[in-house]
């Protein structure tokens, strides 16, 4: 059966409505999501635009956590919202800034917390969550976490269902919800960079602007200078305008520091530190410290740390002249020369054929001049000689002061081995002419010690220790010029038993291992004998008894006699009381004193306490100087000649005709006795002129009312002649050799010259 065409009709249209009403329906439906995902991605729009404005505001009104929050609620319409501090590992997550919840909300999750979940699927939170979030009456939620910034995001309705149901908490507020968080996950990423690129970059500046140190960033390919701080333009003495784009290198001032190599191990890696001497934009020398680092971005760069170190380098430097020169003098010192001394012997192991001297230099009688003329003209006179000595030599020797009166001079590059003579010849001519210093023309003159290369010498300081010693030998030369001597092993051996001498001779003071020998002094005309002259010796443990010349020289040097010089005094006067007590007349005893007895110490004070100490009487005590003794210090010597002869002492002028031998002299010491050197005693009859030089001491002595006394008589005839011409006293072999206390008692009772009934009677 068909249909009426009305039905059909009626069919049709109601077919056509349909679908028109379907089609409206779904025109409608597709107006009303397109509708929405327009207000949506408005919504977001808006949203993102808020955050990114709050995002780059220099001072943001509000948080913008606290600004996305009220955004959300506002536009989700939802009841709450909340930013809560979330990590992947913490179990409580705490509300930061939140609308709608408790202030104290927390969430508690008690498995990893979830990076997404919703109330669509409630079992992706944990039970103890959804508890709390129940708790806070809520059935609708939603919960994003971002890990990078430890954030999570709450949503959340109270009622199931809302009245616009665009607005419902449904799946579409989850995509703004995730849109939104995420990009204030970004904005706030972005501005946490930010915030610390500003820091770092304010502390880099701060850093580069004011640091004390001077900064300089350079392309590590060109060596130019890109950037630095204003420090580093005082440095250099200008302004950082002139410094970018110049070249780096151009600063240095010395091509020996190796700045490529430091260069090359900064680029690799390597931070280097070094210090080097620079000079300024305005030509000033200074040194720095340079702490080079690579600093990598996007091309090679080079961090120049500098640091002023200018005084620092200076006063080591200062120290370092001080270690090596001669406060005095400035020219160098032991150690500098000792060093110097080291590389030539170095040159000479590598080459065989080099040849070099060291020349040891003291100036004679120099303590004369210091005590004579000052201290501070001494000082003046070294400074003089230093100079003059220099002007002699060739630029590749080297001159020294080791202190005192002595210089070392190191001639290097010999072309032969006399070429060291020559040059010890030439520093005598030197000091030949005067030193003009205050008006007073000084004469001096110089002991020359010479050294040459040898290849037993490896340390300096033995090349040192033999110059010293060929300087003694020429000491003891005693010539008027030449005095310059070439070492010889033979002189060490005689230095070694020297140095053993003097350190048993400080043994045998504390040991007083001394003893005195009396040496008869007879009256020629009579034969009686007079008294004797104290003569010590040293009683050595080891090597027996040492007659005085084998001693005396050291003690002086040492000064080793001062000691010495008081226990022969002590015993002396000792003896004299004793002998006094038992003989009469009493014989006299000659005591010998030493020219360092008279500079060193309070001697007439000295004698005069040993005198009433031993109840001696000082006519009885004869003291025998030499003129060399008084000669060092003639001044001094004076005075204490003058007081002992006024405290009643007898003074002998001992080896007469040895030394200057002024009969001058005579007149301004009061001596009352004048011995004759045995030299001349011995050339009587031989030498007719010194023979004559004996008539004539005798004769002059005799007129200027004092005492003569002959040494080293040894036979009968000397003795008588002596006795002709008028000689007082002789004294000598003939009549007895020096011996001990006893055997000189021995010869007061009994004396034996006497016997041949020769001078039976007194004249
Ligand atoms: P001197 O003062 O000229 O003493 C005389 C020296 O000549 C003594 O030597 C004596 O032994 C020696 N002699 C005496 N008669 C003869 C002779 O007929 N022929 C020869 N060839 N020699 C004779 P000695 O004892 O070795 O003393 C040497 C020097 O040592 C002394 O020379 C004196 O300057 C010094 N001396 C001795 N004792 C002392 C002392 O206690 N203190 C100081 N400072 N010097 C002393
Ligand atoms: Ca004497
Ligand atoms: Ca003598």
């Amino acid at each position: 059966m068909s249909a009426s065409p009305d039905q059909q009709a009626l069919n049709y249209y109601r077919q056509q409505y349909d679908e028109i009403g379907g089609r409206l329906l779904r025109v409608q439906q597709e107006l009303t999501l397109a509708c929405r995902d327009a207000r949506r991605s408005r919504t977001i729009a808006l949203i993102i635009q808020r955050l990114y404005e709050s995002a780059h505001q220099a001072a943001p009104s509000e948080p913008m956590g606290e600004m996305l929050i009220g955004l959300l609620m506002e536009s989700l319409r939802v009841d709450c919202a909340a930013l809560l501090d979330w990590s992947e590992e913490g179990h409580q997550c705490q509300m930061k800034y939140g609308l709608g919840l408790a202030a104290d909300f927390t969430l508690p999750l008690t498995k990893a917390p979830p990076l997404y979940a919703a109330s669509l699927h409630p079992e992706t939170l944990p039970v103890a969550a959804r508890a709390a979030l129940y708790a806070e009456g809520l059935c609708n939620w939603l919960w994003l976490a971002a890990p990078t910034v430890h954030l999570a995001l709450l949503l959340g309705n109270r009622q199931l269902h809302k009245l616009d149901s665009d607005l419902v908490f449904e799946e579409a507020d989850q995509v703004i919800a995730t849109a939104v968080f995420k990009v204030y996950v970004g904005l706030l990423e972005q501005q946490r960079v930010t915030q610390a690129l500003r820091v770092a970059e304010t502390n880099y500046r701060t850093l580069f602007e004011s640091a004390h140190e001077a900064f300089a960033v350079l392309d590590a390919n060109t060596g130019v200078v890109l950037d630095a701080n204003p420090r580093t333009a005082d440095l250099l003495n200008c302004s950082l305008a002139e410094l970018r784009g110049r070249l780096s290198l151009e600063w240095l001032a010395d091509g020996a520091i190796p700045w490529k190599r430091y260069w090359r191990r900064a680029l690799a890696g390597h931070p280097q530190q070094f210090e080097c001497p620079i000079r300024t934009a305005t030509n000033l020398a200074c040194w720095v410290e340079i702490h080079l680092n690579r600093i990598s971005i996007d091309r090679p760069l080079l961090l120049a740390v500098l640091r002023d170190v200018t005084e620092r380098r200076q006063s080591e430097e200062q120290l370092r002249y001080h270690a090596f020169h001669d406060a005095l003098t400035q020219l160098p010192n032991r150690a500098l020369i000792l060093e110097r001394l080291a590389q030539a012997i170095q040159r000479r192991q590598r080459d065989p054929g080099y040849l070099f001297a060291l020349l040891f230099l003291d100036l004679n009688r120099f303590s004369v001049i210091n005590d004579s003329l000052g201290h501070s003209l001494g000082d003046l006179l070294l400074i003089a000689i230093g100079q003059r000595l220099c002007a002699y030599l060739r630029p590749e020797d080297s001159i020294a002061r080791l202190g005192g009166d002595e210089f070392l001079i190191l001639l290097m590059d010999l072309k032969h081995p006399d070429d060291a003579a020559c040059c010890a010849e030439r520093m005598e001519r030197a000091l030949v002419i005067p030193f003009a210093i205050n008006q007073h023309d000084i004469y001096t003159s110089a002991s020359i010690g010479i050294v040459l290369a040898d290849d037993r010498y490896h340390e300096p300081e033995a090349l040192l220790r033999d110059a010293d010693i060929a300087m003694y030998a020429a000491k003891k030369r005693d010539a008027p010029y030449h005095r310059y001597t070439l070492f010889k092993p033979a002189m060490h051996d005689q230095a070694l038993h020297i140095m053993e001498l003097e350190r048993d001779l400080r043994r045998a003071v504390d040991r007083r291992e001394f003893l005195i020998h009396y040496q008869p002094v007879v009256h020629l005309a009579s034969g009686r004998l007079k008294g004797f002259e104290a003569l010590v010796r040293w009683r050595h443990p080891e090597h027996g008894l040492i007659v005085p010349n084998d001693f005396i020289p050291i003690a002086e040097e040492t000064l080793l006699i001062l000691p010495i010089g008081h226990l022969v005094l002590e015993e002396a006067c000792r003896q004299v009381a004793v002998w006094a007590n038992q003989y009469s007349p009493p014989p006299t005893v000659n005591v010998n004193l030493s020219g360092r007895q008279f500079t060193s110490t309070n001697l007439a004070g000295e004698i005069d306490q040993l005198v009433r100490q031993h109840d001696c009487d000082p006519a009885l005590l004869n003291l025998e100087i030499t003129e060399s003794a008084i000669m060092s210090d003639v001044e001094a010597a004076q005075a204490t000649l003058q007081r002992l002869h006024s405290q009643g002492f007898q003074l002998s002028m001992d080896d007469f005709g040895t030394g200057y031998s002024s009969l001058s002299y005579l007149h301004q010491f009061p001596f009352d006795v004048l011995k004759i050197d045995r030299s001349f005693i011995q050339a009587l009859g031989q030498d007719l002129s010194r023979s004559k030089i004996v008539h004539t001491i005798i004769a002059l002595a005799r007129t200027l009312g004092k005492t003569v006394v002959a040494e080293g008589v040894e036979t009968r005839e000397q003795a008588e002649y002596l006795a002709v011409l008028g000689c007082d006293f002789g004294q000598g072999y003939y009549f007895s050799r020096p011996v001990d206390a006893e055997t000189a008692e021995a010869l007061l009772k009994d004396p034996p010259w006497l016997r041949p009934v020769k001078w039976g009677n007194e004249s």
